[in-house]
């Protein structure tokens, strides 16, 4: 799916039938074209052709229904997964920026799995269509309400088709998601993140620190050696200052890796500062670490909260469809390979 080459395909029809397209596209969410029954039959001829709908996909449903985690495969055979979460009467669809990731953090099987290429526009946006054609063939129907660029992959390292993508959900004509409902989550690309700042986009910006000294932080997340903490908060605070925005810190807890109240007490110090929020997520085992215990996790967190930060948990889903943060990754080989 390419929405370049359907301006092409539209581009000696008269003005109007691009937003007729589009909306026929994304808010009607049709599969087949014959379904475009406002269109003339030589253009929906010439689109089948031209602009096929079809996705390719595979599903998983979690045991509670509450969690789907889709494979989608693109055109050179290569796969990534998204994976809807469907709670709190929100579906939050959780989209990918890359094939694999260069950043081979530890505790991560998508690290694991290494790169393979960037997503294009089209590509991250045929993730979240999947899922809100899905949606509408539920009973009862249901939208799109939420996506977060928390999938497989960097999404600051595919910038220009990460924001294209951003900008296609928000365009009224097509998705029409407000930028509030739209979260990307970074390890820390300290010059991205000032140029998603220039940009006052007005999306919810994360951060994935983990952990609250360098020498830990590089040896769980090789890139902190290219943007050790230092570097990443002197961004964080342009992104701020500029937006006036909250940023969430996410913070994994392994077992007794990064979970000592002692690390607890150095986090604070780093934390405690306006308009940063701290959101602590229970390590998804993908065959490395151990998760931190429930009491463990209560202390780190009441120590957190005296110390004046401000805390929220995060509770995963999925994880019997290996569909929570962290525990993506394929290993679908390309045809011909
Ligand atoms: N590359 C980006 C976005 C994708 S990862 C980033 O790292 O921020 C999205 C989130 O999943 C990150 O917050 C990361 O810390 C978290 N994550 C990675 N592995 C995890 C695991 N095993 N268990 C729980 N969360 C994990
Ligand atoms: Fe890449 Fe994020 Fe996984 Fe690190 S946590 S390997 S940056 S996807």
């Amino acid at each position: 799916m390419n929405l370049d080459k359907l301006e092409e395909v539209l581009s000696s029809e008269p003005q109007y039938r691009i937003k007729q397209v589009k909306f026929d596209l994304f808010q009607r969410l049709i599969s087949d074209w014959d379904q475009a029954t406002t269109l003339p039959l030589s253009l929906r001829e010439k689109l089948k052709k031209e602009f096929p709908l079809l996705l390719r996909a595979k599903t998983l449903i979690s045991k509670d229904q509450k969690t789907v985690k889709a494979l989608i495969t693109f055109d050179d055979g290569l796969s990534v997964e998204s994976v809807l979460m469907r709670h709190n009467g929100r579906n939050t669809v959780c989209v990918s920026s890359q094939v694999g990731c260069p950043l081979a953090c530890l505790f991560c099987a998508t690290g694991k799995m290494g790169f393979k290429r960037n997503l294009t526009s089209q590509e991250i946006i045929a993730q979240v269509l999947f899922f809100a054609r899905y949606l509408k063939n539920f009973k009862p129907a249901g939208k799109v309400s939420n996506v977060v660029f928390m999938g497989m992959g960097e999404p600051l390292l595919n910038f220009e088709q990460v924001i294209g993508a951003i900008r296609i959900l928000n365009d009224k004509n097509c998705f029409n998601l407000g930028a509030r409902k739209i979260s990307l989550s970074t390890s820390g690309i300290a010059p991205g993140i000032k140029k998603l700042a220039d940009l006052e986009l007005g999306i919810n910006l994360a951060i994935s620190l983990n952990a609250a000294e360098d020498k830990l932080r590089s040896k769980l997340m090789p890139i902190n050696k290219k943007y050790p903490i230092k570097e990443v908060l002197k961004a964080v605070n342009f992104y701020i200052a500029k937006t006036n925005r909250k940023v969430m810190f996410e913070y994994l807890l392994i077992s007794g890796v990064n979970d000592s109240l002692k690390q607890a007490e150095e986090l604070s110090k780093i934390v405690r500062r306006n308009l940063y929020l701290v959101n602590l997520i229970r390590y998804n085992p993908t065959g490395k670490f151990k998760p931190s215990g429930r009491d463990q996790i209560e202390m780190f967190r009441e120590l957190l909260e005296k110390k004046g930060v401000n805390v929220t948990q995060r509770f995963s889903f999925g994880q019997d469809i290996k569909a929570a943060c962290g525990q993506l990754a394929t290993q679908e080989t390309p045809a011909g390979l």
